[in-house]
């Protein structure tokens, strides 16, 4: 019998009671129901973003979060740092071309994370830089950027902080208000749980006196506009409704382990898939891996693309294979969201089975025993 596992970091598994919530007859948007369901979400949230600014949401991917920052905090004719160690990375620098920002690149080979002092040394090259733009966990890569040492760098200076969590928002931690980040970007398909079509970004006062400031064009994703109304569990357009319940169920549920507890789960679930790797013989791809997925690097003799496929299509596996230059080179097993040790075990028993059907010699169940060993401890 065929059973499908979702192991990629977005989309990943949605909680059982979200989709029932998802099956209910829908509310209008403007009903008191809807009103309720937005103000209790836009609550819950700011205790996963650990912040008590208030968080606005918009009815699309991660990416619109991103463009709409990059289109409510800049100005023409300003200047920003962009680290580049993937493709996520490289998104930032992308959208802030596309808004004819000037962009000062800090590359980093990809599977490492950005040195602070290499951010630092910019700052102080062009202390007019308006802003810096990072990613909490770099998802092509896996790699984790130490946001709370550039929030350290930015906060004493009049340039802001802006982070892309899409993926890692609930599994590794980003304190926005103790760390002093200005901006923080999410959305629903990863962390929290929920089906991909909702964005969040929640921004503290520094980062609304630069969206007064703020003469870039914007009409969809106006961040004062989705702020006010908000306030009122109100919305300027059509949300996603479907999705706001769906999201609700599983806000309810990172609410009730507590937002420490959920990062202390993936941690403990990236630990042992890490340690099931090496004890596999296989190399981590990123130095400095997350807690929202582990890359895994592939012998040259591993075509990924066709493991990946095969995984999928035999066993019903779904792990997410490398992107752009690591296209075939990697494999990424997310431990993201609505996830167990048990997942964890899974996922390294269907790796081992996998290698071995493509002829590759690993000590079977060395992975499944390594990673036991961390739970059990
Ligand atoms: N940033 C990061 C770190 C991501 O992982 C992703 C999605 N993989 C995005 C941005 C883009 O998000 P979306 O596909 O939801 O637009």
């Amino acid at each position: 019998m065929k059973k499908k596992w979702l192991f990629t970091p977005g989309p990943t598994p949605i909680p059982p009671e979200a989709l029932l919530a998802m099956a209910q007859p829908i509310d209008y948007h403007r009903s008191d129901a809807a009103v309720a369901l937005i103000k209790d979400v836009l609550e819950k949230l700011k205790h996963v973003f650990q912040t008590e600014n208030d968080v606005l949401f918009l009815t699309s991917s991660g990416t619109g979060a991103m463009e709409g920052a990059v289109a409510n905090l800049l100005s023409r004719g300003d200047k920003v740092i962009v680290i580049r160690s993937g493709k996520f990375g490289e998104r930032w620098s992308e959208i802030c071309t596309a808004y004819g920002i000037e962009v000062i690149p800090i590359d980093v080979t990809w599977g490492n994370s950005v040195e602070p002092q290499a951010v630092e040394t910019l700052l102080v090259q062009h202390p007019d830089v308006r802003a810096v733009f990072a990613t909490l966990c770099e998802t092509s890569t896996g790699a984790l950027h130490d946001i709370e040492a550039l929030a350290c760098l930015t906060r004493v200076r009049p340039t802001l902080l802006v982070v892309d969590a899409v993926s890692a928002l609930g599994a590794d931690d980003l304190q926005m208000d103790n760390w002093g980040v200005d901006v923080v970007v999410s959305c629903s398909q990863k962390g929290l749980m929920t089906p991909p079509g909702l964005a969040f970004v929640a921004l503290n006062q520094r980062a609304w006196d630069a969206i007064e400031r703020s003469d870039l064009p914007k009409y969809y994703f106006d961040f004062r506009k989705a702020y006010e109304s908000g306030l009122e569990g109100s919305v300027p357009y059509t949300p996603a409704i479907t999705l706001l319940t769906a999201l609700q169920c599983a806000l309810d549920r990172i609410c009730v382990e507590g937002i420490r507890r959920t990062i202390d789960r993936h941690n403990l679930l990236a630990s042992a898939t890490r340690s099931a790797v090496k004890a596999l013989g296989l190399p981590l791809f990123a130095a400095s891996p997350a807690n929202t997925l582990t890359s895994i690097r592939l012998p040259t003799e591993i075509d990924g693309k066709a493991f990946v496929n095969l995984m999928r299509d035999t066993y019903g596996i779904t792990y997410a294979g490398g992107q752009s230059q690591l296209s075939g080179k990697i494999v990424r097993i997310a431990h993201l969201g609505c996830m167990n040790e048990n997942d964890v075990i899974v996922a390294i028993s269907a790796f081992e089975r996998g290698l071995v059907e493509i002829g590759y010699d690993i000590p079977v169940g060395a992975g499944v025993t390594a990673a036991q060993e961390i739970f059990a401890r």
